[in-house]
């Protein structure tokens, strides 16, 4: 039987005879006489290891046949040796075990199917075709994970042509060629070519992470394994990293990320106040003026713009305003009741490097030049 992984997942290293090797664009493609690499199917990805000494890069299943890409040629007729990068096969079985579970779980108390299935770097994701929300979700992963600690038996099965429609079972379907049963006894019972852990307690910890509409049901988001301890991990640390700045017990962080972001909208709103009345204050030191020119530092463009408009409510002609500083260049807002500033607006911008405009009477943007520069500019155009 040339696909070792199908009777022993764990087998993580091998010996077998090349039976040929072709050029491809990635590399080599290389049949072997029997395999423990898993090729990409049933959701689950390839597995990568090394293969008389090149790296296998990807696995596929072509006409029945296992197909190893490899950056490097072999030799047909030559024995080989293969190991596989156990880390990511075993991290695969962990979360392709833990999908069962989790998708036989939720059909046995819904009645939902599970229409899609993808094992992503990141996470791995289910759509089920019924629509679940929060509550179900903890209910499920609660369920899940208890399951997982009754460490119970896999089970791998070859059931006869007389058996199979006997059987009830998930991923039924009209299948050429014998039908692979993966049973998680009390759990789930699914057709399935993937490799799977031996025994429930080797997944470790089921984590559901998200629930979103799609389509007519759900997809969820979800990590198993040591992939879950990693997650989680990372949260931790940034958690960690939000407790130790706003000096909250871990637990605490959230209030107190409310706290902090209820005291910066008072701090915004107490600007807003002191900014009215500086404003009133500036207006009415150039109230009457025909041409006010106003510079003050650290201003927002808006900040600009209500600015501009107090001058504007005292002052007949051109309003400008300028917030900013030498060598970092100024925001600006002009304004005048009843006038046309798109010529003015044009020259300035061509003159002082300067890009913005708005509406006729009123335009904002910004100056790469010096204040003084600015000043000379509008000196010569009152
Ligand atoms: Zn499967």
């Amino acid at each position: 039987m040339e696909k070792l992984y199908e009777a022993d997942p764990y087998l993580r290293q091998f010996s077998a005879r090349v039976e040929a090797c072709t050029p491809c664009k990635k590399g080599f493609e290389v049949l072997l006489t029997e395999t423990a690499f898993y090729p990409e199917g049933g959701g689950q990805p390839w597995d990568t290891g090394t293969l008389g000494g090149v790296r296998v890069l990807e696995v596929h299943e072509r006409e029945g046949r296992v197909v190893h890409t490899c950056d490097g040629p072999l030799t047909p007729g030559e024995t080989v040796e293969g190991i596989i990068d156990w880390d990511r096969r075993f991290d695969l079985m962990q979360n392709h075990s833990g999908e069962h579970i989790v998708s036989g779980i939720a059909h046995a108390k819904w009645g939902c199917d599970n229409v899609g299935f993808h094992m992503g770097a990141e996470v791995i994701t289910i759509d089920l075709n019924v629509p679940l929300d929060g509550t179900d979700l903890a209910w499920l992963e609660e369920e899940a994970n208890r399951y997982l600690w009754q460490d119970r038996p896999v089970l791998v099965t070859y059931p006869s042509r007389e058996e199979l429609p006997t059987l009830e079972y998930r991923s039924k379907k009209e299948l050429t060629g014998q039908v692979r049963i993966v049973t998680f006894s009390g759990a789930d019972i699914c057709a399935c070519c993937g490799t799977h852990v031996s025994s429930t307690g080797q997944i470790g910890l089921i984590k559901l992470l998200s629930v979103q509409k799609f389509r007519e049901g759900v997809r969820i988001e979800l990590v198993c394994g040591g992939r879950a301890l990693r997650y989680l991990n990372r949260i931790g640390e940034q958690n960690h990293r939000i407790s130790n700045l706003l000096s909250a017990k871990p637990f605490e962080t959230g209030a107190a990320a409310e706290r902090l972001l209820e005291e910066n909208a008072a701090l915004k709103s107490r600007i807003l106040t002191m900014e009215a009345v500086r404003f009133q204050t500036l207006a009415q030191a150039h109230a009457g003026q025909d041409s006010p020119v106003v510079f003050e530092p650290g201003l927002s463009p808006d900040g600009l713009r209500r600015l501009c408009d107090a001058l504007l409510q005292v002052c007949p002609g051109r309003c400008a305003c300028f917030s900013g500083e030498d060598g970092k260049g100024y925001k600006y807002a002009i304004g005048c009741r009843g006038g046309d500033l798109r010529a003015f607006t044009k020259e300035l911008n061509q003159t002082l490097s300067g890009r913005g405009g708005g509406k006729p009477d009123f335009v904002q943007g910004s100056v790469q030049a010096d204040r003084s520069a600015v000043e000379a500019f509008l000196a010569h155009r009152s």
